[in-house]
């Protein structure tokens, strides 16, 4: 069987390793010119540590998690607000919780390929041909290729769900929020982050800091904005938003990188009505996107992916193995959506109330009561849906 994969993100390359593991002949086309590195910090738990320790990547990915002591929320001025230990996160799920960058984990699967699969960058699909019997597809340099199967994993703004399914004005459900995050050097912003995420809370804007190494620090923004389109210039937006602020800003606006080099986009959720055809099929942000609000898109992406290559193994025909994916991760993915929308209040409060109220429960976080009111904000996956081997703690 021959797989064609666009997107070497995380629903991609997982796929990719699943396939090929597999002995499926696959191509991933990665639009990129190399793999995207850096990003930003990924709190992995959910679908995606089920599937990760079912497909055999979970001691890989937890290899490259980073020890975070907890999570400090301060004042615009850097004044101290409120602290909850990691320990009491990590409690709320179970203990099955790690953090590492996104670019940690695409490096991790892209290691992980078997050697059957070739990664092609610099590469797109331009025109999809689906039919009962195969799929075929012709390239931006003019070439065709022909596969059993066509996998759409090609992000948020996904080309080949523009191109098979529905435009993007339908799709794409803007949430009233945009995002930015880089990585820079800062020996003072790395000392004042300490083994903390630290986290600037303030009514509808965000700044996280959390020191990788040395004086290697990543940033993250996050802010209400109403207008649906990105600005024209990353780093313009993000001192228009945070420039007056005091804290560590002044240092972390300065060190901010080329716009090249910056990740940004809006706060958007995926609500396509299909998500696959004869031979063609969606997975990752590409089909669901949850957003950074529901904090499981990663985790969805290589759940999914875990899902669909499940689905392939234990049906003889493609189209019914399709079908049935989509039968049991929709539900799921709409669960994380709702969720998402429904905590979106309590990642960026609104007003000076929700953000004193939230310094409350940050505060009294390890109290049991507390704690199983934050592990309640995550809807959790019935065991076996996304993985049917026995699950243990992993520390
Ligand atoms: C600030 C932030 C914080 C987050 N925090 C968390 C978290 O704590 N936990 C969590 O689980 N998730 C989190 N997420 C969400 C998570 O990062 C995404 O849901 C996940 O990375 C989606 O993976 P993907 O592979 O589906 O898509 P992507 O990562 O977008 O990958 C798509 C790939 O396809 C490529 N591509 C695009 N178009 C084409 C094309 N036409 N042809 C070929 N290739 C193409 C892109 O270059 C890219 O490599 C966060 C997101 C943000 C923005």
């Amino acid at each position: 069987m021959k797989a064609i994969i666009a997107g070497a993100g995380i629903a991609g390359l997982t796929a990719a390793y699943e396939l090929g593991r597999m002995g499926w002949d696959v191509t991933v086309l990665e639009r990129a010119k190399e793999l995207r590195s850096g990003g930003y910090m990924i709190d992995f738990f959910g679908p995606g540590y089920d599937a990760a320790e079912e497909n055999g990547l979970l001691d890989g990915l937890a290899c490259r998690a980073h020890a975070i002591d907890g999570v400090e929320l301060v004042n615009g001025d850097g004044s101290h607000q409120a602290y909850m230990s990691y320990a009491a996160l990590r409690a709320s799920l179970g203990g099955r919780l790690f953090s590492l960058m996104r670019g940690d984990i695409e490096q991790v699967l892209f290691e992980a390929l078997p050697g059957s699969v070739a990664l092609r960058f610099g590469s797109e699909v331009i025109a999809v041909e689906d039919r009962d019997t195969g799929v075929a597809v012709v390239l931006d340099d003019g070439t065709g290729a022909e596969a059993d199967l066509l996998i759409g994993a090609d992000g948020l703004h996904s080309g080949l769900r523009r191109q098979m399914f529905c435009g993007e004005a339908e799709a794409l459900k803007f949430l009233g929020y945009h995002t930015a995050a880089y990585i820079f050097r800062s020996q003072a912003v790395a000392e004042a982050a300490k083994g903390n995420f630290t986290m600037l809370s303030l009514p509808g804007r965000q700044a996280g800091i959390f020191r990788m190494q040395g004086d290697q620090v990543a940033v993250y923004f996050l802010w209400r904005d109403a207008r649906p389109e990105r600005a024209a210039d990353t780093r313009q937006a993000i001192a228009e938003q945070f420039g007056d602020l005091g804290w560590l800003i002044p240092e972390i606006l300065a060190g901010a990188p080329e716009n090249a080099d910056i990740y940004y986009d809006v706060v958007a959720q995926i609500e396509a009505e299909h998500w696959h055809g004869k031979r063609t099929v969606l997975i990752g942000d590409a089909a669901y996107a949850v957003s950074l609000l529901a904090g499981q898109g990663a985790s969805l992406a290589i759940g999914g992916a875990h899902l669909l290559a499940r689905m392939l193994a234990e049906h003889d025909d493609i189209g019914a193995a399709l079908v049935a994916f989509e039968r049991v991760m929709r539900p799921e993915a709409e669960k994380k959506q709702a969720a998402g929308r429904r905590t979106a209040e309590w990642i960026v409060p609104s007003s000076r109330f929700r953000v004193w109220l939230r310094a409350i429960v940050f505060n009294f976080s390890s109290l049991p009561i507390v704690s199983r009111l934050i592990g309640g904000l995550v809807p959790p996956s019935p065991k076996g849906i996304f993985a049917g081997a026995t699950k243990g703690q992993h520390t």
